[in-house]
């Protein structure tokens, strides 16, 4: 290959192409632990909360939390360099948190389907970002019960933006609808909701979420991206009663948004087919 030909994706080997955007996803997802641990620190610090150490993105440098030692780039490899270390630090021997590796895998796997689903191209570059920024949002909701518009918001902007370069018309009308409505939609139920019983269901991380999804995948997926997320929701909170551990508090929306849009981002097609719906996707155009 020449540089040319390195340069233009679509040329690239499918196999190739399946190895590299794999360790892409790992690299990437080894940052997100980043994002996932720091951004909520950073937002509370911004808020004024008291006894919030000083931290950004980058500084200060990868550290073990327990004994500070700084990780150079041998104690940086995702995944890698946890299963070397058997998951412990090489300095203290202290537990290192099994969340880092398992959001590395995950973010291993997901890349591997995306690039399965998009094959080589840009395509798989800017739905790996998409499906990485799903996956940092779905862990935060989960852990702070935050969904940081720092996230949500440049998420909107750069789904409608990408449409609009690279998409026919019709689907940027779709995906500019998909995030009125995604916004709408959630908006409505939680003020019906709050009308009704006096609580608040959900939060407008939620609603901006939706919107985010809408703007990328188009109004008619919001449908199943929400009846998939309620079914992951309800599993959830059946597995979480079934063990006693869930005492009535909120549980966070956000992460079964993120399981219904990746579910359907990937395998969208395989589902319709399988449910028979196959003439719906024709109809509603939603597959890109
Ligand atoms: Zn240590």
């Amino acid at each position: 290959m020449n540089l040319d030909q390195l340069l233009n994706f679509n040329l690239w080997p499918n196999s190739l192409w399946l190895v590299f955007i794999t360790l892409l996803g790992l690299v990437v997802a080894s940052f997100i632990n980043v994002v996932i641990y720091r951004l909520p620190l950073i937002l509370r610090r911004e808020w004024g909360e008291a006894g919030i150490p000083e931290v950004s993105l980058s500084w200060p440098a990868s550290h073990c939390p327990k004994c500070k030692t700084p990780l150079n780039w041998r104690h940086n490899l995702p995944l890698v360099s946890w299963l070397i270390q058997q998951g412990k630090c090489t300095q203290c021997k202290k537990r290192i948190s099994l969340q880092y590796p398992l959001v590395e895998l995950i973010g291993g796997i997901l890349a591997l389907l995306i690039a399965w689903r998009f094959g080589a191209g840009l395509s798989s570059l800017v739905y790996l970002g998409f499906a990485l920024s799903l996956l940092a949002l779905a862990v935060i909701d989960a852990q702070t019960q935050l969904l940081p518009d720092k996230i949500t918001l440049p998420l909107v902007w750069a789904g409608l933006i990408w449409h609009w370069l690279f998409s026919s018309s019709t689907m940027f009308d779709q995906v500019f609808l998909g995030a009125l409505l995604g916004y709408l939609s959630l908006w409505s139920l939680f003020w019906v909701f709050k009308l009704l019983t006096g609580r608040e269901g959900m939060g407008y991380g939620d609603f901006k979420l939706l919107a985010a999804m809408g703007a990328w995948l188009g109004a008619p997926a919001l449908v199943p991206v929400v009846l998939l997320a309620s079914a992951s929701g309800l599993i959830a909170a059946l597995i979480l009663k079934l063990n006693a551990k869930w005492q009535g508090q909120a549980l966070p929306f956000g992460p079964h948004l993120v399981v219904g849009c990746l579910v359907l981002l990937i395998g969208g097609k395989e589902l319709a087919a399988w449910l028979g719906l196959a003439a719906w996707l024709e109809i509603t155009r939603w597959a890109f």
